[in-house]
């Protein structure tokens, strides 16, 4: 199917203000928020409840207008446009589909509206049911559907608009988690075959890991970091950023030496290398980013002192809980087999010699 060029979205310093009901005080739900979305990327907007996503997701689509700030489609303004007049088309977590339709008159509305020729209209529903895998499936009432079902119609009936941008508001928070997972790489891999921009909300950090090329992680209004899922994994800025992305145990110490984007760390009397951004001096307190991938167990050699509290086998890995003096570590050591297990109660060394650690 032929389609037309994807748009990139910019938000230039937009700023959301709500009052809270219960006190009657106003406060910034999406604060000074700059964003430059290239065409044809997949970004998630990811972050705790109340951090501003959905907030920030209405605003594009013309749901919610900005306090202060100006959207961008492409080169156009947005800001003055109602939602029908935007190049954009939302997929809701609630499907939002039309119950007295069918999945084909579900699918067709928009296009029926654009006053789009009959033919041509079936061939575009056609189209899309083939590629969200419904075909056969047209005459079908929407609550003859399964979640799952559902929420390819919606899919379907935003894509088949086709807009410069396609926009998600947690859009399988209704599935179970094995469709989740089943859906979000049909998204992805329907998103990379039209190389359509695509704006997808979700609290799932691992949805938001699996789907992005770039991840935009908020909290209270603001940009905690964004950076690819990558960046945002390995060199989180703050201990925020790398609690809300996959496991972490930060390990105490403090700053023995400094040089060009590398310190050594003392943690409990042991030398440690790790990765810094500079802004760290001889002295200082700091916290290293652990991974529970990224150190092994051993009973010899160099390695931080700590005792096994907790040992289980996972299949891929080897599940501990550690303790090194008073900090919890959480630590995998994969494919256990022919390495040595630690059982709870005996001391071993945590060694991070071929690890790339992160300081904070
Ligand atoms: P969730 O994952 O729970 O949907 P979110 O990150 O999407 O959270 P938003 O829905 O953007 O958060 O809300 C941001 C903040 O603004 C929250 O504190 C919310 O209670 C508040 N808020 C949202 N809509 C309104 C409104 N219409 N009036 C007042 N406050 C609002």
């Amino acid at each position: 199917m032929e389609r037309k060029e994807p748009q990139g979205v910019k938000l230039e310093h937009i700023t959301k203000i709500y009052e809270d009901p219960k006190t009657k005080k106003e406060f910034a739900a999406v604060d000074d928020v700059c964003l430059d979305i290239k065409p044809g990327s997949f970004v998630t907007l990811l972050g705790p409840s109340g951090c501003g996503k959905t907030t920030t997701l209405r605003m594009i689509a013309g749901f919610e207008s900005p306090d202060k700030g100006e959207i961008y489609l492409g080169s156009k303004a947005i800001n003055e446009l109602t939602p029908n007049k935007r190049d954009t088309a939302m997929v809701f977590q609630s499907y939002a589909l039309l119950p007295h339709y069918n999945v084909f008159d579900n699918i067709a509305y928009g296009l029926k509206l654009r006053k789009i020729p009959k033919d041509e209209i079936k061939k575009q529903v056609f189209d899309m049911l083939e590629l969200v895998e419904l075909s056969g499936m047209e005459g079908r009432m929407t609550n003859q559907l399964s979640g799952g079902q559902q929420q390819r119609v919606a899919l379907a009936r935003a894509l088949v608009m086709q807009p410069g941008v396609l926009l998600f508001d947690e859009p399988l928070s209704n599935l179970d988690a094995k469709l989740r997972v089943t859906m979000r790489t049909e998204i992805r891999k329907i998103q990379q075959k039209l190389g359509i921009t695509a704006i997808y909300v979700t609290h799932d950090q691992s949805e938001a890991m699996s789907l992005s090329d770039e991840i935009i992680l908020m909290n209270k209004g603001k940009i905690a970091q964004k950076g690819t899922p990558q960046e945002i994994y390995y060199s989180p800025k703050s201990e925020f950023v790398a609690d809300f992305i996959g496991e972490v145990s930060f390990l105490s110490g403090k700053v023995k030496s400094v040089s060009d984007l590398s310190v050594t760390v003392d943690v409990n009397g042991v030398d440690v290398q790790a990765e810094s951004y500079g802004n760290l001096a001889a002295g200082d307190s700091c916290k290293i980013v652990l991974r529970p991938e990224s150190a092994r167990l051993t009973d010899c050699g160099a390695g931080i002192p700590c005792k096994v509290v907790f040992s289980t086998f996972m299949g891929a890995y080897q599940y501990y809980q550690l303790k090194a003096g008073d900090t919890l570590i959480k630590l995998n050591d994969y494919n256990p087999r022919g390495h040595k297990i630690f059982n709870a109660g005996e001391n071993a060394l945590l060694n991070l010699e071929n690890s790339k650690l992160h300081v904070l």
